[in-house]
């Protein structure tokens, strides 16, 4: 009769009771749970009865006890991978949104475990034994640092942008200049945030120029605020024209409104003096008469995902007391990493050395260069004819919509394959992907590189031990 053979093979399938009481069945079961471990097995077995059926087997190994816990086994593994992990960031882009923008500073990590595992006096004032307020724990430095009467944080700067909005224009007008109205990625725009908190965007101006006198025409009792965005992600260059801060902030005083400057990165030191472009920070900004400003934590301030809100005590009490204050606060591990983080710009001397991001974005070609060569070495020897491995000089960017211009002088090892393809430099970008550790670099004009800024020294090691476990053929 017709498949006969495979009856006797699926009769010959163990149950999943002797499977969960052998040895390793057991071993499994504590590790994970009898109950994980039951299903997956039983899933095993589903798969051998549809090879059996399929005639889809090498040899009858494949349906023994042994090989079913160690594929059971297998998927138990993968399923308790962690799927968020660390990676290389090569991609030339520093503070990379999709790959997590700032590193945070062993002073941060240190902060956060003290009080992570534990409970933590994040909203309980000690003095008093009364309920605290957990903004007090950053206020002291963020004031400091700003110049701003008081501050509050938030999930990340959207949410500040968009609290702001809610809380003091509800329903009014809010003028912004028509060159302003900026996208960053991942559905931030300008447009929408202001429908979202239920203000009314009022264009003015043209997308090159926008003058004191089209922000005047438009100012009336329905007015909620006048709001300045930075350009983060493009420039605007030729024959241009903006509205000084201080002109704004004089407008809005003759108006009684507030003058709500969104800096987008949160520069709280002249970036300058470390070769870096000079941005407005958050302190001229003050100086210049906002009465709030709004940035972020993570993008050059180089510290945990945040928003920051900073200004008029006043206007951040009124913040504080709203319902989307509440939704939108963030958690004591944030909290602790940010104030780390405020902390070392105390001390502007060692801050280069101290703060990760700020290192890896003034570090110097050459530096950069010693480690390109190095690594060179074993990534030839692992292509050997397949690959020419190269040094190229490079620029990389400081991502984040933070200066849209490659612009830091940097050094790449270039890789460029003996018989090029495109869709084998695909295959080889994804090799480099699957490392146990992956690494993200990008194929630019014909070649995969990898921008060495932020390889440093420190995880050279760690980059190098895993270059035999590559997975790529030509
Ligand atoms: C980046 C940016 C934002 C959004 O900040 P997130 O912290 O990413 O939420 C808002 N406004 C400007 C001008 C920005 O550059």
């Amino acid at each position: 009769m017709k498949g006969e053979p495979n009856t006797s093979k699926l009769r010959a399938l163990p149950s999943v009771d002797k499977l969960l009481h052998s040895e390793h069945g057991a071993i499994l079961a504590a590790e994970y749970g009898i109950q994980i471990v039951t299903e997956t097995l039983r899933n095993e077995l589903a798969d051998c009865r549809e090879s059996i059926k399929a005639k889809l087997y090498d040899h009858a190994s494949f349906f023994d006890e042994k090989h079913i816990l160690r594929k059971a086994e297998s998927a138990l593994e993968e399923l308790h991978r962690s799927l968020l992990r660390p990676v290389f960031n090569l991609t030339g882009t520093v503070l990379h949104t999709n790959l997590g923008r700032a590193p945070l500073p062993q002073e941060a990590i240190d902060e956060v475990m003290a009080v992570m595992s534990g409970a933590s006096n994040v909203e309980f004032n000690l003095t008093s034994g009364k309920r605290g307020d957990r903004d007090e724990l950053v206020e002291t430095w963020l004031t400091r640092l700003t110049g701003a009467e008081a501050a509050t944080v938030v999930n990340n700067n959207a949410a500040a942008v968009l609290l702001v909005l809610n809380t003091l224009a509800r329903r009014k007008e809010v003028p912004v200049s028509r060159g302003e109205l900026v996208e960053i990625g991942g559905s931030f725009r300008i447009p929408d945030v202001m429908a979202r908190a239920g203000s009314k965007l009022v264009e003015v101006g043209t997308t090159n120029r926008t003058h004191l006198a089209d922000f005047a025409d438009v100012m009336s009792p329905k007015t909620g605020l006048i709001m300045k965005i930075h350009t983060s992600n493009y420039v605007v260059q030729g024959f241009t024209a903006s509205v000084a801060d201080r002109d704004l902030s004089a407008l809005a005083r003759l108006h009684d409104v507030p003058f709500v400057n969104d800096l987008g990165s949160g520069t709280l030191l002249d970036f300058s003096k470390y070769g870096l472009p000079k941005e407005q920070t958050a302190f001229e900004a003050i100086q210049a008469g906002a009465d709030l400003i709004t940035f972020s934590g993570d993008k050059l301030l180089g510290g945990p995902q945040c928003g920051i809100i900073a200004g008029k005590a006043e206007l951040i009490k009124k913040i504080k007391r709203s319902a989307l204050k509440r939704a939108l606060r963030v958690d004591k591990l944030t909290l602790a990493a940010l104030n780390a983080v405020l902390k070392l710009y105390g001390n502007p001397d060692v801050l280069a050395q101290k703060l990760p991001s700020l290192r890896l974005l003034a570090r110097p070609q050459k530096d950069i260069q010693n480690v390109a060569k190095r690594i060179a070495t074993p990534l030839q020897e692992y292509f050997k004819d397949d690959a020419v491995v190269s040094l190229s000089d490079c620029k990389s960017q400081i991502g984040s919509g933070a200066m849209p211009i490659d612009i830091l002088p940097s050094s790449a090892v270039k890789i460029s394959l003996s018989r090029s393809s495109g869709k084998k430099l695909g295959l080889l970008a994804t090799a480099f992907r699957g490392l146990p550790i992956p690494v993200v670099g990008r194929i630019h004009e014909d070649a995969f590189f990898l921008d060495i800024r932020c390889l440093e020294e420190q995880d050279e090691k760690r980059f190098v031990s895993q270059i035999t476990q590559l997975k790529f053929k030509l």
